[in-house]
C-alpha cells in the first residue's frame, strides 16, 4: 500500500497530461509581433446585464501574462458581423436551435484572423437557464476559445473552459491557473513577422457575416462529446471558420 501512495503522485502528473496538452485547439492562435498583446472585443450586447458580465470575463482573461482584453464598442449590428483583427460579441434571441452559445473562428493557416461569440437569450431568458452563473461561465468560455484555449472538462476544475460540468456552479464562471497557463504556453512559443489581431480599431477593415443556424456550421470535427461540441466549414479561399458550441436541448425548456 506504501508503494503505491508514493506512485500516486506520478500517476496522477501521467494522466493529467493528456488533458493539458490538448488543452489548446489544433494549436490555432492570433498572430502578433511581440507578446503580451492586446485584443478588442467589441462590446455589441443589448443590455446593461450583459454588459456587466462581459466587463467581468474580460478583466478575468486580461489577468493572464501574455494577452490583455478592451472592450469598446461593437460594430457588428444585430447580425454580429466579423471584423478583422477582432471579437464581435452580441446577445440576441437566436431561436431554441439547440445553443446557448457559440464562437466562431476564423482561421488562415494556423492564425486566428477574427472572431464573433454570440449568447442565446431564447434560452438565457428562460427559467430554465435564466443564472448569474451560467451566463458568465458561457460567455467566459466563448471568449476563451477565440483564444485557441479548449475544454478542461473534469469535476473539481473550476473552469469556465469545462462544457461539462459546472453550467450553474459559481466555482465555473471563470479560468483557473491551467487556462492561463496554457494562454502562456500558446503565446510564448513564437512571435509571427506580421498580426492578424488589430491592436487599435481601425476603419477600413470589411465585415464578414457567420451563421447561427446549426445546419450551417459544417462537420463535426468529432470532439467525442455528444452532442457534438465543434464544427469546421472550409471557406472557398482556403480559409476555415470553427463554430464552438454550448449545446442545449433544441425547443423551449420551459415547455417540456
Ligand atoms: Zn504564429
Ligand atoms: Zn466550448
Amino acid at each position: 500500500m506504501k508503494r503505491l501512495c508514493a506512485f500516486l503522485p506520478l500517476l496522477t502528473l501521467a494522466l493529467a497530461t493528456p488533458s493539458f496538452a490538448s488543452h489548446s485547439w489544433g494549436g490555432y492562435h492570433w498572430a502578433r509581433t511581440s507578446t503580451p498583446f492586446t485584443l478588442q472585443l467589441l462590446n455589441n450586447m443589448s443590455s446593461a446585464e450583459w454588459s456587466g458580465f462581459l466587463s467581468l470575463v474580460s478583466a478575468d482573461w486580461s489577468k493572464s501574462s501574455v494577452l490583455h482584453t478592451n472592450i469598446m464598442s461593437g460594430t457588428g449590428g444585430g447580425n454580429c458581423r466579423a471584423k478583422a483583427g477582432t471579437v464581435q460579441i452580441c446577445n440576441r434571441k437566436y431561436g431554441f436551435n439547440g445553443w446557448l452559445g457559440l464562437a466562431q473562428i476564423w482561421i488562415s493557416g494556423n492564425h486566428i484572423t477574427q472572431a464573433t461569440v454570440k449568447v442565446n437569450d431564447s434560452y438565457f431568458y428562460t427559467t430554465s437557464y435564466n443564472n448569474a452563473n451560467a451566463k458568465r461561465h458561457v460567455l467566459c468560455q466563448e471568449v476563451g476559445h477565440t483564444f485557441g484555449l479548449n475544454h478542461q472538462s473534469f469535476s473539481g476544475s473550476d473552469s469556465c473552459m469545462d462544457d461539462v460540468n459546472g453550467l450553474f456552479d459559481q466555482a465555473y464562471v471563470s479560468p483557473n491557473a491551467h487556462d492561463y497557463e496554457q494562454l502562456v504556453t500558446i503565446y510564448n512559443s513564437h512571435t509571427d513577422s506580421s498580426a492578424t489581431v488589430a491592436q487599435l480599431l481601425t476603419g477600413a477593415a470589411s465585415y464578414e457575416e457567420g451563421t447561427d443556424v446549426p445546419a450551417n456550421f459544417g462537420r463535426p470535427v468529432g470532439t467525442g462529446r455528444v452532442p457534438e461540441v465543434l464544427f469546421v466549414r472550409e471557406l472557398p479561399d482556403g480559409r476555415k471558420i470553427f463554430t464552438h458550441v454550448v449545446p442545449a436541448p433544441v425547443g423551449n425548456p420551459d415547455e417540456r
